[in-house]
């Protein structure tokens, strides 16, 4: 057991700073500014940095251990980054100094841009929306315009497979369409005979994860294409789970015509908590002129001795216009363009290689006491169940809590929906073999605890410094202010 966490710490007539001897004249302070009564708490310095210490432990992150968050691809965020991130000519820039005096961070914008087109094999690339979620907005609203400006205004549905992650069928609705839900099939992939029955004029487009969040490459994903395409729709894809293929294929070659790219996840920001996120969007040919803008351009080559900046923002031909305020969120770039410097060509693609046979490795030790969602090789992560032989009583969820206990972060549970009692593991790529031997070890030794002693599982978890919580509680009425007991 821990120690009990005690938040109350002040006690009267107590003080951590001592202020500076008054060196100016004393002024009187205005009025209404004066209380009669602030109630702060009165604490010495060392129970300050104790405090604080305290709390900062209490946080579970990438840097203290495991994190096989599925679907949020929780990377070891490689410090380098950080180091870029605050130099100063680029943390200390202001959006609104002249392009001229900011030439080298639209260079890094331009390259960025650059590699994430050739990475996706796009067109055009913009880096405007601040998340995965946003990009998804995005790309939706340069469907629209497309449909628009060719006068084809009855189109008014997006397709989006029942494995999709909650944010497609959000920003689908958000952006004016009617979204309408696709069958997955026995194996995971997306339902042709559901597809072909859906797939009418009525279809703008498909919003399509691949691989899905099941973990799993759609078999049919160049006939699903086809399909959509074949009755003048487009395809849409939901980027998130690139770590499985960066290098290997682009996706523009496989049959989407728009995409966007966490960039917080798949090229290393830390990220949860809400932010600060990127999620760039790649389009094809056709859908290029729609995108956000303004983003950078090359225009013959800088020498900048003699004042000549090559680098320029531009809008788009048919820019459907900003989806953030100046240029998107910079310090982010600044991490995914190091890490693709880092790393190189062939470094992201063992990325991706290793990423994969990482969840493989985990998916092998565990299949034949988890059941898996699909007895298929999988990419970056996989869906097992928390359903143990033996133990009918144990659910997911505590399987999930008991493995706190162990010191890891439990994986995603109950997601994707289609999965009954899902347990959504993605290992990413950062993680060594022990590590995930230690993982199966205690997933393995959950399981006969499980059988055993399930109360053991029902009441965990045991060693961190509060249970289970009210989780809508704590979102719906947080409390954010220090109120004295
Ligand atoms: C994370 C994720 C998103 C949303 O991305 P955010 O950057 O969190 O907005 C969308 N789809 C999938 C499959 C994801 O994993």
């Amino acid at each position: 057991m821990t120690e009990p966490l005690i938040y109350e710490l002040s006690s009267s007539g107590r003080c951590g700073v001592f202020l500076p001897e008054l060196d100016v004249p004393q002024a009187a302070l205005p009025e209404e500014y004066l209380r009669d009564d602030l109630p702060l708490p009165e604490v010495s310095e060392v129970d300050l940095v104790r405090h604080y210490m305290r709390l900062s432990q209490l946080n579970w992150g990438v840097d203290i251990g495991f994190y096989p968050l599925g679907s949020c691809t929780m990377k070891y965020n490689p410090k380098v980054n950080e180091e870029a991130a605050r130099l100063p000519g680029f943390a200390r820039t202001h959006p609104y100094q002249d392009h001229c005096s900011v030439q080298g961070n639209l260079q890094l914008m331009y390259e960025l841009q650059e590699f994430l087109k050739e990475l996706g094999g796009f067109a055009g690339v913009s880096l405007q929306p601040a998340a995965g979620a946003h990009g998804e907005f995005t790309g939706i609203l340069m469907v629209r315009a497309y449909h628009e400006e060719r006068g084809d205004k009855e189109r008014n549905v997006i397709l989006i497979p029942d494995s999709a992650h909650g944010t497609n069928p959000a920003s689908t609705t958000m952006s004016g369409y009617t979204m309408v839900e696709i069958k997955s099939d026995e194996r995971g992939n997306v339902d042709l005979e559901d597809l072909k029955a859906h797939c009418d004029e009525r279809v703008a487009g498909l919003m399509l994860t691949n691989p899905n969040t099941l973990g799993l490459f759609d078999e049919h994903l160049l006939e699903v294409c086809r399909l959509v395409h074949d009755r003048g729709g487009l395809v849409y894809g939901d980027g998130a789970n690139f770590n499985a293929i960066m290098g290997i294929c682009k996706p523009a070659e496989l049959g989407f015509d728009v995409m966007h790219y966490n960039l917080h996840k798949t090229f290393s920001t830390p990220h949860g908590g809400g932010g600060p996120g990127s999620g760039p969007v790649g389009a094809n040919e056709k859908l290029a002129p729609y995108l956000p803008g303004p983003i950078v351009v090359k225009d013959g080559e800088c020498d900048f001795e003699h004042e000549e900046h090559c680098y320029h923002l531009v809008m788009p031909e048919k820019s459907i216009g900003r989806m953030k305020s100046f240029y998107g969120n910079f310090g982010v770039f600044v991490r995914a363009y190091t890490y693709i410097r880092m790393l190189g060509a062939e470094g992201l693609k063992q990325v991706s290689q290793d990423a994969v046979l990482n969840a493989n490795y985990l998916r092998a030790r565990l299949t034949g006491l988890y059941p898996m969602s699909h007895d298929r090789v999988c990419m970056h992560e996989f869906v097992a169940m928390g359903r143990i032989g033996g133990a009918p009583d144990v659910h997911a969820l505590d399987i999930a809590k008991r493995l706190m206990d162990y010191r890891f972060h439990p994986p995603t549970n109950y997601f994707p929906l289609i999965v009954p009692e899902a347990l959504m593991i993605e290992p990413t790529e950062t993680e060594s073999k022990e590590t995930l031997d230690a993982f199966a070890n205690a997933l393995i030794q959950i399981a006969d605890e499980a059988v055993k002693d399930p109360e053991l599982l029902h009441d965990a978890p045991h060693t961190t410094p509060v249970g289970r919580l009210d989780e809508v509680k704590a979102a719906r009425e947080p409390i954010l202010r220090y109120v004295p007991e």
